[in-house]
């Protein structure tokens, strides 16, 4: 960044904040940044004078009907975020629009004022005053876009404040500023960071339809699991209409569709939400207990994979890797990738290819968070060439204890624990189709990951699919790999990890590799933290009780004071209950013995439910099922 041109001259500015409202994603194109929002109409009426209406009356907001109230000069005033929105602005906002008024719609705020007269009865004898419809913008997800912009260095973004501008103002503004002057920001952001959010995003067809529920996403309810109806199929894998033939029922993540759960022949993949066990609680189950005790097959192509090739490759990523990568070609490595204070600011895995190539694989959400790190960690001198082939390869988990057995029953090459450990990548051939074969997992159990090229994926797996239903092989879902994950106490990062976590507290201490030739960004930071005692760590928490689940932000009790609250939570159906991870906070330290000498509750709907804490695994602590 180094100024601003304006009709007036130019200025010269280290740091540009662009914070032009409803008009932030066009100021954003003028240097290339994408900002998806949208705006929308937003309607309110004012009442005449009410008798006997206090100026200290709260406000009041009626989620189920759709509608927020305050008092206003005597009046009452009554706004909308109705289900379906209506979009504004499509041919673009005129510059010179100011504090102007759209055209009224009756029709459209009809349903929250009739609503609003059952809640409100006064209302039906009083007059209506003014009606107003201003625009405002809305972002696809309904969080603000706050931070430095991946496509552009100090070009910071403060918009898309989905209608809470007034009341976000002073916290918003605090951090950005904060995050200005230090370089990174102040806590962990990440969920309003503007570094979430995809190129496919910015796409205004896309923005128009999914504005249109993202406003009334700010009342509606906001359930367990809940997927977003409009802008859907951005991104299908190859395997889409294998996976939708036999009863996928999909969500999206990062403009994936993604197989969730599997209906069996007859129930409708559809989601029934609520807060106890949802619809497909039996049929996750099932898949479960496949990858437990017989082979699950999942889709995991919505995995981002980048290639990061070049003589530089090994030194550039010592240097970003916490772990060592300087191993030998064909072996895979878990890392995270740090800041300079420790903090986690990526959870993946690297596998050296050859002696100058390395492939990552990293989740679908911090894609792009991950390869603008990884751009900004390269030397402008490093011969070193990074590319993203996410959407070039599919990728298969094929997890369970008869996954060798299926994939033997198709392949060539010898995959024992001698000729093929866990840890190891190798080419392998399957249904003529060159395959890369990684024996690594996150569910926990014996099995491979094959990369696949995507326009062969789905000849892979109708091979799979055919030869497996003697080994026992059952599709499964996303749920299904949380479920699994969070039993083995797998940490999953923007839940589990974040950028104000360091691997010392999240117990990831064996993926830091202190000792190797090149020191790792964090290093010196996480030895000052080895000196002193550690005053918070990640703890796995089982309840006692099989019957209520955890989902997250549930609160920890230790002998009956909170000390932490739940960052993830699932159900575990080997353990049989919901299991979460959370971190225990205590200021004079947390040894093992003092996780052990606790009796601890996690407050689930107002109700304290017993837990067992553990800083082990409660599912396979040795690692035995893996080795296979
Ligand atoms: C009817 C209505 C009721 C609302 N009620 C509430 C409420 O009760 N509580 C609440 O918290 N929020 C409310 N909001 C939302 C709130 O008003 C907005 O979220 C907030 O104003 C957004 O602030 P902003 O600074 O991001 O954008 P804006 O306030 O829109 O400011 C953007 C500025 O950028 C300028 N600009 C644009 N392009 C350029 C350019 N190229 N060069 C220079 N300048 C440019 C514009 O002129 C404008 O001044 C309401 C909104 C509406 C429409």
């Amino acid at each position: 960044m180094t100024g601003v041109q304006t009709g007036r001259g130019d200025i010269k500015a280290e740091v540009v904040v662009n914070c032009a409202g409803m008009w932030a994603r066009e100021v954003g194109l003028m240097c290339g940044v994408n900002v998806p929002l949208h705006a929308c109409e937003h309607f309110y009426v004012v009442t005449e004078a009410m008798e006997g209406l206090s100026p200290q009356l709260p406000v009041l907001r009626d989620t189920d009907g759709c509608a927020y109230y305050r008092e206003d000069a005597g009046k009452l005033l009554l706004g909308a975020f109705e289900p379906r929105a209506k979009p504004w602005g499509m041919e673009g906002i005129p510059e010179d629009f100011c504090f102007d008024r759209l055209p009224e719609d009756m029709e459209h705020f009809l349903p929250v004022l009739k609503q609003a007269t059952r809640r409100v009865p006064a209302l039906e004898d009083t007059g209506i005053h003014t009606w107003f419809n201003g625009p405002e913008s809305f972002t696809p997800d309904v969080r603000y876009l706050l931070g430095e912009a991946p496509e552009v260095r100090n070009f910071h973004v403060a918009a898309g404040f989905n209608s809470i501008g007034i009341q976000s103002a002073g916290g918003a503004g605090k951090v950005l500023a904060e995050w200005i002057v230090a370089g990174h920001p102040p806590v962990d952001l990440w969920d309003v960071d503007i570094q979430r959010v995809f190129p496919f995003q910015g796409d205004s067809r896309y923005l128009v339809e999914r504005a249109s529920e993202a406003l009334g996403l700010l009342y509606a309810m906001h359930w367990p699991y809940r997927q977003y109806e409009t802008a859907r199929g951005i991104h299908t894998s190859p395997l889409h209409e294998r996976l939708e033939s036999r009863g996928a029922c999909f969500g999206e993540v990062a403009g994936w569709e993604r197989a969730n759960w599997f209906a069996p022949a007859g129930v409708a993949p559809r989601y029934e939400y609520s807060y106890k066990r949802q619809n497909w609680f039996p049929y996750a189950a099932e898949e479960h207990r496949a990858v437990r005790e017989a082979v699950a097959l999942f889709d995991q192509t919505s995995f981002a994979k980048f290639r990061v090739q070049g003589a530089d490759a090994e030194a550039v990523l010592q240097r970003i890797c916490a772990n060592d990568v300087g191993v030998a070609p064909g072996r895979i490595v878990y890392t995270q990738w740090l800041n300079p204070r420790g903090g986690i600011e990526a959870d993946l895995t690297v596998t050296r290819l050859a002696e100058d190539t390395y492939q990552i694989v990293t989740s679908a959400v911090s894609a792009l968070r991950n390869l603008t790190w990884l751009h900004r960690q390269i030397p402008d001198t490093a011969r070193v060439a990074v590319t993203d082939e996410t959407f070039t390869t599919a990728v298969i988990g094929l997890m369970g204890p008869h996954s060798r057995l299926l994939l033997g029953s198709l392949v060539e090459e010898n995959l024992s624990n001698e000729a093929f450990p866990f840890g190891w990548a190798r080419e392998i051939t399957l249904a003529g189709v060159p395959v890369r074969a990684q024996r690594i997992t996150y569910v926990g159990e014996l099995g491979w990951e094959l990369y696949i090229p995507a326009d062969s994926a789905v000849r892979v797996f109708d091979a799979l699919a055919d030869a497996g239903p003697a080994h026992g092989l059952r599709l499964a879902g996303m749920h299904t790999l949380d479920s699994c994950r969070i039993e083995k106490a797998y940490r999953h990062w923007g839940h589990d990890i974040t950028d104000e976590d360091t691997p010392l507290e999240a117990g990831l201490g064996f993926a830091c590799a202190f000792d190797k030739a090149v020191p790792f960004i964090g290093r010196d930071a996480l030895l000052r933290q080895k000196e002193q005692r550690l005053t918070r760590r990640l703890v796995q928490f089982a309840l006692e009780d099989p019957a209520p689940l955890l989902y997250h932000n549930e609160p920890i009790y230790r002998d009956g004071e909170i000390v932490g609250h739940i960052a993830s939570g699932n159900y575990g159906h080997t353990l049989g209950r919901a299991i979460g991870l959370g971190y225990v906070n205590h200021p004079d330290g947390i040894t093992a013995e003092f996780i052990r000498s606790g009796s601890y509750e996690i407050e689930v709907a107002c109700e304290r439910i017993p837990a067992r804490a553990s800083l082990r695994p409660l599912y396979d602590p040795e690692n035995e099922r893996i080795r296979g």
